[in-house]
């Protein structure tokens, strides 16, 4: 199928609140690698109290925000719970960073009380003594390049018996002991990784991308880009903290 007849519609959850350290940059990289290919993109922007549509969307994303943000916008994502449970069984896209990760899960317990989390998929969060910040390098089933990012956390996240999103080979992950970071379930992909994620490593980009496009237009092969400086960067970050 010709990919120029093809449209995506993400949706950004809750940017008023949930947009640190550039989560937004993920927004434009995934704008710009449809664009790129000829494919129509459009991105709808939902603040806190706004009605959402999950029958239109195709890519939602979440990014991080603050214990404070979280605890605010948890009585919102409470509310759209159902529809949002609907819209990940039927295997539509979400990537969740950071605050928005650890929302997709049971609870965020903090020292100051509980967070109730969306329940979406059977993990939780409890933060624990000291935060854990550095830059970070996984290896994914997800993508042949290393994953490069930057983690930023209080919370210590349990995955139980879901596939993680990597292994980490330089970093903390989601709790920093279990060699891991992130979790994948159906075309959900919960990560720390801020940064921002989609834009240092366009394979991640390119399936969710690809991920969306198939789950409403059917199996498909994205047009390969050039993505040799991003490679470049990649490699420099890959060296820098695992190699050396
Ligand atoms: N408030 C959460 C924590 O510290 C998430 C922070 C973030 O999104 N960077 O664990």
């Amino acid at each position: 199928m010709d990919t120029t007849d093809m449209k995506i519609t993400i949706g950004h959850l809750y940017p008023d609140l949930l947009n640190l350290y550039g989560d937004r940059g993920n927004i434009a990289c995934m704008m710009k690698r449809c664009q790129w290919r000829g494919i129509e993109a459009e991105t709808i922007e939902f603040n806190t109290g706004d009605e959402i549509d999950f029958c239109g969307l195709d890519i939602v994303l979440l990014g991080g925000g603050s214990d404070r943000e979280q605890a605010i916008v948890c009585q919102n994502l409470l509310k759209i719970q159902k529809q949002f449970q609907e819209y990940v069984e039927d295997n539509g896209v979400v990537i969740a960073v950071c605050g928005g990760y650890q929302l997709l899960g049971r609870y965020y317990k903090t020292d100051d009380g509980m967070i109730e989390g969306l329940n979406l998929v059977d993990i939780y969060t409890e933060q624990e003594e000291g935060r854990l910040i550095d830059n970070i390098v996984l290896q994914s089933e997800l993508a042949d390049m290393p994953i490069v990012g930057f983690e930023n956390h209080g919370g210590r996240t349990y995955i139980n018996g879901n596939k993680p999103f990597g292994k980490v080979l330089y970093g903390s992950g989601n709790d920093g002991k279990s060699g891991y970071e992130g979790v994948v379930y159906k075309n959900v992909i919960g990560t720390y990784l801020h940064g921002p994620l989609l834009p240092k490593n366009p394979q991640i980009c390119d399936y969710l991308i690809q991920r969306a496009l198939e789950r409403k237009y059917g199996p498909m092969t994205l047009l390969p880009l050039d993505d040799s400086q991003e490679q470049e960067a990649n490699e420099y970050i890959y060296r820098r903290f695992v190699k050396e």
